[in-house]
């Protein structure tokens, strides 16, 4: 029998077999910068205060920040990062990151573009998911209100409906194209608006396998069970289920919008309780992988050793179509290129577009990495590791 070892993620001359030496230093000045709270703070503020006098700042973070978690501002830019990620057998998932549009035609733009990144996937066997965020293609006071089952005026039915049909006509362009695509989790506000989307597109495109995936945010106290009901419903209803397990972005504005509102919090009472439903999870679709097909998308090392251990002790190939690994690009290279080095199924999450636009996106990711509890200090030390490694300090 064919002996595998486990995956250590330590390798660091796998880690970033990627990167030149001027990149890797690169990196290196980067996650330093952005390990410091006080300078993200100020480059937030200043940040923000130049896009609100649009003022064009996008010089100033095309070559550093930009570079380090983005593609490029359109797919032609975003090549040569999926031609590298391929390299390794890694795959990209073009991520269209402009956020908070409202108006119609911005809406049917987006549909436009995330169609487009369909179309890129079916053509280039590096790109084997597509993403959508349903607040991309709909307003989101609608969302809210469709969430709240509150009662919708004439134009608001009329606006409801040209958001299922950009959600069908994404869908229906993905199982054309036969190319799987994830609908991202948000706010649990708006979340069970999407959740019917979701449901209703996998009833329709997932009768032969998984073409539509929801997201489930193991950060809430009851995504377990949603995952077995979602589970259920595919059994019933005689469809595969799709599903991308993260443990969710959203937790600060979570909880303080219940506190503020004075309803339950949705949020886990502690990290362990995350941790220990997405592990959770991610068994449970393994065991059920005959009818579920998984994505944990986690820069967690243990969640991912776990999922690779389920994956082995079921003897499942690691190349099983069903299931994959998922980080962002920029971040917790040791974790993908390590599992891809030992033949599991990776991919990164690719934004791209215009710089103004991204810039949220570009904020979200050096706060992220700022917090003590945050990843720049793990990045920080590989980075230090294989620099030494490289005798470049
Ligand atoms: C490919 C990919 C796709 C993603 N898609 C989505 C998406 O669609 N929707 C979405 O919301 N997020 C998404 N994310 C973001 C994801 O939710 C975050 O990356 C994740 O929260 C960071 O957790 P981690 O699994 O990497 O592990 P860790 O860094 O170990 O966990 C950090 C997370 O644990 C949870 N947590 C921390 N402290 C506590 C606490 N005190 N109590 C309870 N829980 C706590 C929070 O969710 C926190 O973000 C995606 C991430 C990736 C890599």
């Amino acid at each position: 029998m064919e002996i595998r070892p486990q995956p250590s993620f330590d390798n660091t001359e796998i880690a970033f077999g990627s990167k030149s030496n001027a990149e890797l230093k690169r990196a290196y000045w980067l996650f330093k910068l952005i390990g410091n709270p006080a300078l993200v703070v100020a480059g937030r503020v200043f940040t923000n205060i130049a896009l609100a006098l649009r003022i064009p700042i996008g010089w100033a973070l095309r070559g550093n920040i930009f570079k380090q978690f983005c593609g490029g501002e359109n797919i032609g830019q975003c090549r040569n990062a999926v031609d590298s990620l391929g390299k390794f057998n890694i795959g990209t998932i073009l991520d269209y990151s402009v956020e908070g549009k409202e108006s119609e035609a911005d809406l049917e733009n987006t549909k436009a573009e995330i169609m487009l990144t369909v179309q890129e996937a079916a053509r280039n066997q590096a790109i084997p998911f597509s993403v959508f965020k349903v607040t991309g293609i709909a307003r989101f006071s609608l969302l809210e209100k469709v969430n709240a089952a509150q009662s919708l005026s004439e134009m608001e039915k009329l606006e409801w409906e040209r958001v299922q049909a950009r959600v069908d006509a994404i869908c229906a362009h993905a199982a054309k194209y036969d190319v799987p695509i994830f609908i991202d989790a948000e706010d649990s506000w708006i979340q069970d608006a999407i959740d019917a989307l979701a449901n209703d597109m996998m009833a329709k495109y997932n009768t032969e396998r998984a073409i539509v995936y929801n997201t489930i945010q193991l950060y809430r106290h009851d995504r377990l069970q949603f995952l077995k009901q979602s589970h259920d419903l595919a059994s019933n209803g005689n469809f595969f289920l799709g599903v991308k397990l993260v443990r969710g972005a959203y937790m600060e504005k979570e909880r303080a919008r219940a506190a503020e509102m004075g309803y339950a919090d949705p949020i886990q009472p502690s990290k362990e309780a995350s941790d220990r439903d997405f592990d959770l999870a991610v068994t449970y679709c393994v065991e059920n992988i005959d009818r579920i097909s998984v994505c944990a998308g986690t820069h967690n090392e243990k969640s991912s050793l776990h999922l690779a251990r389920v994956i082995d002790e079921r003897k499942l190939a690691r190349n099983d179509k069903r299931i994959f690994f998922a980080q962002l690009y920029g971040m917790s290279d040791h974790i993908s290129y390590n599992l891809a080095n030992a033949g599991y199924n990776v991919a990164k999450y690719l934004p791209y577009g215009p710089i103004r636009e991204v810039i949220p996106y570009l904020i979200r990711r050096a706060q992220e990495n700022t917090s003590v509890k945050g990843q720049t200090g793990r990045e920080l030390s590989l980075i230090q590791k294989e620099m030494q490694r490289r005798r470049l300090k």
